[in-house]
């Protein structure tokens, strides 16, 4: 799955809601997040995303925090 990190805090441009063909996009406390199990790994959100804040969660910058965060936010709805 693809996980949002740090750079999306208080951005809000929305941009990869929009283009996502799951809707697996759910708001955080200042941020989005995407939920691990409805993310089909297509990575259309990645050109998407003007604060380049969506990595897949085999990329460094997908730390064990950012993803715990992604899966507490996205079940909370
Ligand atoms: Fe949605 Fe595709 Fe991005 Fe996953 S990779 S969040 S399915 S647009």
């Amino acid at each position: 799955a693809y996980v949002v990190t740090d750079n999306c805090i208080k951005c809000k441009y929305m941009d990869c809601v929009e283009v996502c063909p799951v809707d697996c996009f759910y708001e955080g406390e200042n941020m989005l997040v995407i939920h691990p199990d409805e993310c089909i790994d297509c990575g259309v959100c990645v050109p998407e995303c003007p604060a380049e804040a969506i990595f897949p969660d085999t990329d460094p910058s997908a730390t064990p925090a950012w993803l715990a965060l992604n899966h507490k936010f996205a079940s909370s709805w």
